[in-house]
């Protein structure tokens, strides 16, 4: 697995003053508690995560807050996820799930899915959605679109394959 749509348990720097990302973890836990215990859904301004280098707000580090940092563990997840397809790319048989992938940034995960679907002759692609029902037009004999929710689609399988 690799994680090229950033991880929500990480922070970057809104100014992208460093290309490092940090544990955000343990501060959503206490900003959690503080909303909970105050019942309230604003928190005071000293509480707003900050990068530690420089001070400016912090945000999740996965694109869609806008200034997604690509720095160096953006190029390792890339990294690991192109040598795990090109170790595969000769493979008789490959498939490709595409579990909950939403449209807001299709190059990261559906494009290049649906470009090897179709270039590589063993290629299948699985897409599950709560949301919609899609598969292209180019993999349509190569391809599954399912829409409903994911665990209920894992356990039907699992029933289907008696385990
Ligand atoms: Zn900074």
């Amino acid at each position: 697995m690799a994680q090229i749509q950033g991880d929500h348990r990480f922070f970057q720097c809104s100014q992208q003053c460093t290309d490092a990302v940090w544990d955000a973890t343990k501060k959503i836990d206490e900003l959690y508690d503080y909303l909970e215990e105050h019942d309230t859904i604003v928190i005071p301004d000293e509480m707003i995560p900050r990068c530690p280098h420089c001070g400016a707000e912090a945000f999740p580090w996965v694109p869609g807050y806008g200034n997604f940092l690509e720095g160096s563990r953006y190029q390792e997840q890339y990294q690991k996820i192109s040598d795990d397809i090109e170790k595969h790319l000769h493979d008789k048989h490959v498939l490709f799930l595409e579990l909950g992938v939403g449209r807001m940034t299709p190059m990261f995960i559906q494009e290049p899915f649906w470009a090897l679907t179709n270039n590589l002759p063993g290629a299948f692609d699985v897409i599950v959605n709560r949301n919609y029902q899609f598969l292209p037009a180019q993999i349509e004999d190569k391809g599954v679109a399912i829409k409903g929710d994911l665990a209920r689609v894992l356990k039907d399988v699992r029933a289907q394959l008696g385990c």
